[in-house]
């Protein structure tokens, strides 16, 4: 028990539990490139009614779904705003350049979080020069922001420049169930404001495999064509929605005892020596900051003792909560947190 290996590198370590499994072994299953997949198709429309969105397309990974809203909501030659921390800018290796041929406008938010004041100035005007500005995509929780997140009344803001601009409004929800529990925000909400929505199962909900893109309905019908085109059409994959449906019924409500280990963890962190600051705490993502290039032998510290850990620059550490983690991992990463050196 004392020398078990405890993985914060990422929520998405996650094992399927013995309930999921399960789930997943009985699924009713069909070909879903025939539309005959009744497992994926309840998924589909279980999260377009959470978020009240007409309707919703699975696919294998939160990238998938994050560039094909960004392929639909866009044209070659237009630009797409986001934080300059953004997941979809970062972390999908170009794949807005790749894919939708578009350019990219970085903001400097706080934290990642945007607002229609930083927005506003950034958006094009008509002029032959420019690239025509039409998609804003916002991240919730931001991944780069240490899990900080929107709440409606910011979203509804933005929504409403987007609406009078003329642009589209995207979000990247890898982690919309934590910003839903650290907010108190009803998921119905966000399909007022959002043209698409990428939620993912496999981050804090510990699915295996897959997000959903969550849109209108002629939305989603072209998102399916360019899924196809992107390779992305799969056959039985009501295995996997299976996990998804199962996840979205057992594991949203207990994403609190994650922020609250985080808090834990966070609080342990600020008593060191080696570390100078952590990041405010509001859902499962700890980041903290260390002396000017250690973060790497931080980090080797920590798997020397067991626990796994990411460096996210040369003086950041970063630690994610996630359904894997129990009270008492958390228990033996605050002993080897305080006793490092
Ligand atoms: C993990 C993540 C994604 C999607 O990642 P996949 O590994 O492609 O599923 C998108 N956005 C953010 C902020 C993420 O953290």
């Amino acid at each position: 028990m004392n020398n078990q290996i405890i993985d914060f590198r990422s929520d998405t370590v996650t094992k399927p539990t013995a309930g999921m499994l399960d789930a997943m072994m009985n699924a009713k299953v069909g070909d879903d490139v025939f539309g005959e997949d009744e497992t994926v198709h309840n998924l589909e429309a279980k999260l377009a009614g959470m978020f009240n969105m007409e309707a919703g397309l699975f696919c294998p990974s939160g990238t998938m779904t994050n560039q094909i809203g960004i392929k639909c909501f866009t044209q070659p030659m237009d630009e797409v705003i986001c934080d300059q921390t953004a997941h979809v800018y970062r972390y999908e290796i170009g794949g807005i350049a790749f894919h939708s041929a578009a350019s990219v406008r970085l903001l400097h938010g706080q934290r990642g979080i945007l607002t229609p004041e930083l927005i506003e100035p950034e958006i094009n005007e008509d002029n032959i020069h420019y690239p025509n500005s039409s998609l804003v995509v916002l991240e919730n929780t931001v991944n780069k922001g240490g899990g900080s997140c929107y709440n409606i009344s910011q979203i509804a803001a933005i929504h409403y420049l987007c609406n009078i601009k003329g642009l589209k409004l995207h979000l990247d929800g890898a982690r919309i169930f934590n910003a839903l529990t650290a907010t108190g925000d009803n998921a119905h909400e966000y399909g007022k404001y959002f043209d698409g929505i990428s939620v993912c199962l496999s981050k804090g909900l510990g699915a295996p495999v897959g997000s959903v893109l969550l849109g209108s309905k002629a939305t989603i019908h072209k998102a399916r064509k360019i899924r196809k085109a992107f390779g992305g059409g799969m056959r039985q994959a009501g295995f996997l929605a299976a996990a998804g449906i199962y996840a979205l019924d057992n594991h949203v409500n207990r994403l609190q005892e994650d922020h609250h280990h985080a808090k834990s963890l966070a609080s342990a962190l600020a008593k060191t020596s080696y570390v100078k600051s952590v990041m405010p705490i509001e859902t499962n993502i700890v980041i903290f900051e260390v002396e000017q290039g250690s973060a790497e032998k931080v980090v080797h510290q920590f798997k020397e003792k067991g626990l796994l850990s990411n460096t996210t620059s040369s003086s950041t550490v970063r630690l994610v909560t996630h359904l894997d983690i129990s009270p008492s991992m958390i228990d033996q990463a605050i002993e080897i947190i305080l006793h490092l050196r």
